[in-house]
């Protein structure tokens, strides 16, 4: 061998070592996320949601939306999770109506907080007995299983598990008649100089229907809506997430409109939806869907946590 060959055959030896130990660290950190993320439990989020669901129509204000409410509050003190109350008197176009904001904290090491969001009431539809599954119902679910989670585990953020009261219209959607809750929260928040605490919204909308299909809503903050994609692809789940651009009125719009980031995962397409009928019942829901996002949350915090 000569010398030239010797230095030659040495550079392709050291190449493959650094290429193969480049793909173990990648095989590593993978296996990491998909350890981080198994937390999540689909199944025990599809019990919530049925739970939910038995109370029956759930609009602001019901009875039965206060009896929701104290089911959500035990699975939140069974987590150990402190509770926060937001109590406020909307006026609506049928009324006065008394709402209520719930957040269950999770302290991490600093105060700096991400805010996982939903809603809990659901649409009141005439002449109807509109359980709300996924629009409703979901985003509850979601929530308490997210809790379970996040109270188990160190975190380095403050996590902020907000569950808002009357997003939806009492009579007919518009610019004062919708997103009640978090129109008060933000509000109220900013008023109270919380709202530079928090470092990133991240809202779930419609998130258990069977066949999930998740498009980019558009009004979103880029950085983080790229966050979450990026743990879309990273999980394999880009079947569920069809990535589209589409933008969705909802609860992150008053935090938007306040500067705070904001993402809204949302499945709401027009077409096929069962978007406020009432085949939004719980056989159109599925446990594999509420574990796919909560499965991408979970990588986008993990994401956050490093970052953040
Ligand atoms: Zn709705």
């Amino acid at each position: 061998m000569t010398q030239t060959t010797k230095v030659a055959t040495t550079l392709i030896l050291i190449g493959i070592l650094a290429i193969g130990a480049a793909e173990i660290e990648r095989y590593r950190a993978h296996a990491e996320i998909l350890a981080t993320v198994a937390g999540f439990s689909g199944e025990r989020a599809f019990k919530d949601l049925r739970q939910l669901t038995q109370f029956g129509p759930r609009p602001a204000g019901s009875k039965d939306l206060e009896r929701a409410r104290a089911y959500m509050e035990r699975q939140l003190a069974a987590a150990g999770v402190e509770i926060w109350h937001d109590p406020f008197v909307a006026e609506t176009p049928v009324g006065k109506i008394s709402m209520m904001n719930v957040i269950g904290v999770v302290h991490g090491a600093t105060p700096r907080a991400v805010m996982l969001a939903g809603h809990y009431d659901t649409a009141s539809i005439a002449g109807a007995r509109f359980v709300g599954a996924n629009d409703g119902g979901s985003s509850a679910a979601f929530l308490l299983e997210m809790a379970r989670v996040l109270s188990k585990r160190k975190n380095r953020l403050t996590y902020w598990l907000t569950f808002f009261d009357g997003e939806e219209a009492l009579k007919q959607w518009s610019a004062d008649d919708c997103l009640y809750g978090s129109r008060h929260l933000a509000e109220k928040l900013a008023g109270e100089g919380k709202l530079d605490q928090i470092q990133a919204l991240i809202l779930v909308d419609m998130v258990a229907g069977w066949r999930l299909n998740i498009l980019r809503e558009s009004n979103s903050t880029t950085w983080l809506s790229d966050a979450v994609f990026r743990s879309v692809r990273t999980l394999g789940y880009g079947k569920f997430f069809s990535g589209g651009p589409f933008p969705v009125d909802d609860d992150h719009l008053p935090f938007l409109a306040r500067g705070v980031p904001s993402v809204d995962i949302v499945d709401l397409t027009p077409f096929g939806s069962y978007h406020h009928t009432v085949q939004d019942s719980i056989d159109k829901c599925s446990p594999e869907s509420l574990s796919v996002v909560g499965r991408v949350v979970l990588a986008t915090l993990a994401e956050l946590e490093r970052t953040g």
